[in-house]
């Protein structure tokens, strides 16, 4: 059979996409608009979860998987937590990479205090939650009798893609209004 290698005179015409005639509002939802009702805090809130900016500083091997987490593979910056502070005064998140040594606890504690309210903190991976494999006398046993923690991320060392997963836990919590661990112990200690 023989095949049809004829082509066409000239490639077709493209139609120019027609233009809606002003006032033609079909297009628009029955309602012509809605409202959108909302209340501070629930701005407040949506606002925090998308700027949170970290402490910039990392104790062991897991800061090499946070910094992973902020590099273009991972892209932390999808999230609005790309701009890491050099400042504890403009962070409110801490993220606790790596085993707390006895001798760096109250430089850890320090940072915390130094950080403005509200701020919330991540323990990422083993030893920063719970000492680890360093079950001795020279390693905190859990950065949570340093700092209040409100998410522990697991593994050692965790992955960036785990580390992002507990941020993203974070954030879900502070969207919801939740407080944070250091708003609870405080009033644990009846604080507030
Ligand atoms: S959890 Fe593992 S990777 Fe992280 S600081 Fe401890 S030993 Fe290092």
């Amino acid at each position: 059979m023989a095949l049809d290698t004829e082509q066409p005179d000239s490639p077709p015409a493209i139609e120019p996409r027609s233009l809606r005639p002003t006032g033609d509002t079909d297009y628009l939802p029955a309602h012509g608009g809605g409202v959108f009702t909302t209340n501070l805090n629930k701005v407040t809130d949506w606002a925090r979860a998308n700027s949170l900016w970290p402490a910039l500083f990392g104790l062991a091997c897991c800061a090499i998987e946070m910094m992973a987490t902020s590099a273009s593979r991972w892209d932390l910056a999808r999230f609005g937590a790309e701009v890491y502070r050099a400042s504890p005064r403009q962070s409110d998140l801490m993220i606790v990479a790596g085993r707390v040594s006895v001798k760096m606890a109250p430089v850890v504690r320090q940072i915390y205090d130094q950080m403005p309210d509200p701020k919330w903190v991540i323990a990422m991976g083993a030893c920063a939650s719970t000492g680890g494999v360093f079950n001795n006398y020279a390693v905190v046993q859990g950065v949570d009798q340093v700092v209040p923690v409100d998410v522990y991320v697991p593994g050692c060392p965790p992955t960036p893609d785990m580390l992002m997963y507990g941020f993203t836990m974070l954030q879900e919590k502070i969207r919801k209004g939740l407080p944070p661990a250091s708003d609870l112990m405080a009033m644990d200690r009846g604080r507030v």
